[in-house]
């Protein structure tokens, strides 16, 4: 099924439409030392301290935060004013893991449950269903026709820019980098674009892999989107190549991707050691674990982004620490799938309370399963309650893992996690001033307790407000719901033909 008339006229008034934004946005780019002052908020910068100034003024200059103090300090000039009386301040939130897969929805579950199947990340990880899965997904974004992949790769980055999510790492999508990137860029956002390599499946109880991808031109496309999108001229972009698994990948797949994160010096990232089961599969292959091939080929490194690795021996513990690897984590999405992630082994709240960077994400699935709010809200209770003891992740923590340990792990800590000065402006307010905070001096704990994705009120990235009392300024909501609904069901017709 193709477009029809009035549909590429839509898609064509789109692209008006956001040629007039990027002229507007060049004009302002233009305006030097324009000052914008936040003042009378609840801040939590999240800087290495966990500083906290609970009636506060922040200073952002141009796209960066020139300077910040509490209302007993002098307040500088400004251009502009936000009054902040009843929100917290917080630094925008960093959403290292992330799958784009809104072509699978709308969710069509039966309300009732009556349809409810076991998922395959269930007891353990069926490791065969997922190794072909993931096989059978990793190029849907090249059967795309570009509007479609360009209208729902930005109503799905919307729902995170609306919660509060400014940076965001792309680690494997159902569709095309070039439309993630663009989206990003048009919506304001930054994003590290990938390229999700799965070149081997592994039938149950097998003692060898099923090749199912090019694995060259899986490496091949890592380079071609790195060469176009890595450092990329608007500020917002970057890349970082990654991988579904060990065990939807060979060793020349592996060599591959360290070889080109290397050539870049870029982050890259692969679901490690994440289920239970994973380790029997691989061992009578390879001869080894996952994080063993990951270590004896020397990709254990600070720029490693591992998500769910939860699954180590105590040497391969002791090598993440010394390696100082990134581990990630989705704690409010393990409850939908049926994983075990944080409860199981307490590795990853082990980690944390030792001082790890450890970070949290929202991980992907077919529609809006929650944003960063409720990612944090699981870190802090979850790993509390998995540890039993409620001083392993308290709300600072908690808000570090998806701020500042985030930003660190997409090669950005310099630029952005936190709200500090020189840093970019990259800020979130969040409405606290209802009867949920009244009895209270800790807003944040009520906030990861009793809030959520919709008490976002403000979204500030480079110094843009791109929300504001909930609602976007730059686009319009109900066109990019229509312009995703009518690309995915063309986009579904085509290539599912459903
Ligand atoms: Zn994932």
């Amino acid at each position: 099924m193709s477009l029809n008339r009035r549909e590429v006229l839509a898609a064509t008034s789109v692209m008006a439409a956001l040629s007039v934004g990027t002229t507007a946005n060049a004009e302002r780019r233009n305006r030097k030392g324009v000052r914008t002052l936040i003042k009378n908020g609840f801040l939590y910068t999240a800087d290495a301290n966990n500083t906290v100034i609970p009636d506060c003024w922040v200073l952002i200059e141009d796209d960066k935060i020139h300077s910040l103090g509490s209302a007993k300090d002098k307040k500088p000039k400004y251009d502009h004013v936000i009054n902040a009386r009843g929100k917290m301040i917080l630094p925008g939130f960093v959403n290292p893991h992330w799958h784009e897969s809104f072509v699978e929805g709308p969710d069509r579950a039966a309300p009732d449950d009556s349809d409810l199947e076991r998922m395959p990340f269930s007891l353990g990880g069926d490791i065969e269903a997922l190794g072909s899965y993931f096989g059978v997904i990793a190029d849907v974004g090249e059967k795309f026709r570009p509007e479609e992949a360009y209208a729902i790769a930005r109503w799905s980055l919307w729902t995170q820019l609306r919660s509060g999510t400014t940076a965001i790492g792309d680690i494997g999508s159902l569709n095309s980098t070039d439309a993630m990137a663009q989206a990003a860029i048009d919506l304001g956002m930054r994003i590290r674009v990938s390229r999700w390599g799965s070149d081997i499946m592994i039938p149950n109880g097998a003692d060898k892999y099923k090749i199912i991808a090019d694995t060259d031109k899986q490496t091949r496309d890592w380079d071609d989107l790195m060469k176009k999108w890595n450092n990329h001229a608007s500020g917002l972009v970057g890349g970082m190549p990654s991988i579904l698994a060990c065990f939807g990948s060979s060793d020349a797949q592996l060599i591959g991707l360290r070889d080109v994160a290397k050539q870049y010096n870029s982050p890259y990232a692969a679901h490690l050691a994440p289920l239970k089961n994973e380790a029997a599969a691989l061992w009578p292959i390879f001869g080894r674990s996952a994080i063993g091939r990951f270590d004896h080929l020397g990709m254990l490194t600070n720029r490693l982004l591992a998500v769910h690795t939860a699954y180590a021996t105590p040497e391969e513990y002791q090598r993440i620490v010394e390696t100082k690897v990134n581990i990630c984590h989705s704690p409010a999405n393990y409850g939908l799938l049926g994983e075990a992630t944080v409860s199981e082994t307490g590795m990853i709240g082990r980690l944390i309370m030792e001082g790890h960077p450890v970070s949290c994400s929202t991980d992907g699935n077919i529609s809006y399963t929650g944003g960063m709010p409720e990612a944090m809200r699981y870190t802090h209770l979850g790993h509390n309650e998995a540890q039993n003891d409620n001083t392993a992740c308290p709300p600072t923590t908690a808000l570090a893992t998806g701020t500042r340990n985030g930003a660190l792990a997409l090669g950005w800590a310099d630029k952005i996690g936190s709200i500090e000065p020189g840093k970019q402006a990259d800020i979130v307010l969040i409405d606290i001033d209802d009867w949920r905070y009244r009895l209270i001096t800790h807003p944040l704990s009520v906030f990861l307790t009793a809030g959520g994705s919709k008490d976002v009120d403000t979204v500030i990235i480079a110094g843009k407000t791109l929300i504001k009392n909930g609602k976007s300024t730059t686009m319009s909501e109900s066109k990019m719901l229509r312009d995703y609904t009518i690309a995915v069901e063309t986009a579904r017709t085509r290539i599912f033909g459903a």
